[in-house]
């Protein structure tokens, strides 16, 4: 029916879901069905997880570091030869823009080709102790990790969840969101045509509620490495608990970019666009909070509001376009329901929050000023177009209001005077954070929230060294 896996891959084998629900995949873009995927029930999510934990024990554990490096290297490139289609299918199915995709895969690769390069640096300590002997530690893999991933990047996060468990010789089962199977299942079939064992990565795209549920309460899963909503990731902490397993959460955000007056501001009006409505805002990095200080606030806004204009929103497949449909008609509602609580609260809408077409789930990037600090739209995630922008005067005061939320993922400063910037860096609660640029997020740096964004890190060798449980070896005198 199609050219793109639609199945569950489990142990090496392609099979249609036993259940009788099934995955209908729509083109946010155009709003038409183009695809009918497997969905896991929790029985196929056991056998795949058995069939890991057979793979794991098989061979895939003991495998010399070089060959496993080898083969994780064949991947990247197999990726890298199939960055155009991979890039248009997840352009289809997600509505991004087709340049971002392409940008995405390829990062995809580049996060295999630096942890089929970090094999060789995971290493354990030798350490000297109180007595005689010798003690070192072991770096050793887990067994089976779950990876359970979101829609808002399927691909680039997908690989930043398997590549580090794989490289520490661990075996993954990948479970997609359900509105975005498709680049996973084709990074199983892509896993498979590089010569990875059967059952070392196996993709099940199922609903959250079952294929989610039994993977992360599965006896033999010993991580979860979940990217998703805070509340997601809250229920999967407790999910995990009875067993003790390791977990890893990438979750939501609310993420400030900061405006000094001596900074180069225009830089910053022009450049601040597309760190809240990349992806059509739907990025846990999103810096959806803007604290201009106020000298520079109305000019700043201005020029803010003309760069957002000038975004071209539209047919994600054209090279073009920065923003492309929302996901889904439901997401649209939401960002849609926080710019008219604003609206209702007398709120200044500068520009957007409307629908640019009537086919397809689009939506122009909104920009809202005259916000108070308890507005829903100032403190909640949205996960779309949609920004708020206050003035400042006072730096500790407005510093308070930065960490005045649940969530510490990202942010940005813009100040010429770098004691400044480094001493405002320090203190906002974030485990992310870029001066004088919104760009913050690296293969080999870490990658994750303080406070309720997140547990653990994504990315670098943190990601890589938390697939891996640490063993002390004590060699008598
Ligand atoms: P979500 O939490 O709804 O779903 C994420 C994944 O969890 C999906 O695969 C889903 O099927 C699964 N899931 C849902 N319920 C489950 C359950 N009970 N047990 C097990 N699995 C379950 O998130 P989403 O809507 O796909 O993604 C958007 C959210 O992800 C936003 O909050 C965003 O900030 C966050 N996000 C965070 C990062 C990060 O790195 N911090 C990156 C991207 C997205």
């Amino acid at each position: 029916m199609s050219d793109f896996p639609t199945q569950l891959l489990i142990n090496g084998q392609w099979h249609d879901g036993s259940g009788a629900k099934r995955l209908a995949i729509v083109n946010p873009a155009t709003e038409e069905t183009f695809a009918d995927v497997s969905s896991a029930t929790a029985s196929e999510i056991g056998q795949a997880v058995e069939a890991g934990q057979a793979a794991f024990e098989s061979g895939w554990r003991d495998m010399p570091p070089g060959q496993r490096a080898e083969l994780l290297h064949g991947l990247a490139k197999r990726i890298r030869d199939n960055v155009e289609a991979i890039a248009q299918l997840e352009t289809r199915n997600v509505g991004k823009p087709i340049g971002d995709a392409r940008w995405e895969v390829d990062a995809g690769a580049k996060v295999f080709e630096y942890y089929a390069g970090a094999i060789g640096h995971l290493c354990g300590q030798t350490i000297p102790v109180a007595r005689g002997g010798f003690n070192f530690t072991l770096r050793q893999p887990m067994g089976v990790i779950a990876a359970i991933t979101p829609w808002n990047f399927p691909f680039l996060i997908a690989c930043w969840k398997v590549a580090p468990a794989l490289a520490a010789g661990n075996s993954v089962v990948l479970k997609p969101a359900s509105l975005t199977p498709l680049t996973a299942l084709l990074l199983g079939q892509l896993a498979q045509e590089a010569g990875l064992p059967d059952g070392v990565l196996q993709v099940l795209p199922g609903a959250g509620s079952e294929a989610g549920n039994a993977l992360a309460t599965h006896p033999l899963v010993r991580k979860i490495g979940f990217t998703g909503s805070t509340e997601v990731g809250s229920k999967i902490m407790k999910l995990a608990a009875d067993d003790i397993k390791r977990v890893s959460l990438e979750l939501g955000g609310k993420s400030p970019n900061i405006v000094f007056a001596e900074a180069d501001w225009q830089r910053a009006a022009a450049e601040s666009p597309m760190s809240v409505f990349a992806n059509t805002g739907q990025d846990c990095c999103a810096r959806s909070r803007m604290f201009i200080e106020q000298p520079i606030f109305d000019d700043f806004v201005n020029q803010f509001v003309a760069a957002t204009e000038s975004l071209k929103v539209g047919d994600p497949t054209l090279d073009e376009t920065q923003l492309g449909p929302m996901v889904c008609a439901s997401q649209r509602e939401i960002s849609e329901s926080f710019v008219a609580g604003a609206k209702g609260a007398g709120r200044d809408i500068r520009t957007g929050g409307d629908r640019p077409s009537e086919r397809g789930f689009y939506l122009n990037p909104a920009v809202i000023t005259g916000v108070e600090t308890g507005d829903r739209a100032w403190c909640e995630e949205i996960f779309g177009p949609v920004v708020c922008l206050r003035p400042f005067t006072d730096e500790s005061k407005m510093l308070r209001e930065v960490n005045d939320t649940n969530y510490g993922l990202s942010g940005s400063i813009w100040s010429s005077d770098l004691s400044r910037a480094l001493r405002v860096a320090r203190q906002v609660e974030s485990g992310v954070i870029s001066i004088n640029t919104h760009s913050s997020v690296h293969t080999e740096a870490p990658f994750g929230g303080f406070k309720r964004s997140g547990l653990g890190r994504d990315l670098g060798m943190s990601a890589m060294e938390a697939c891996t449980e640490v063993k002390n070896i004590y060699v008598g005198e």
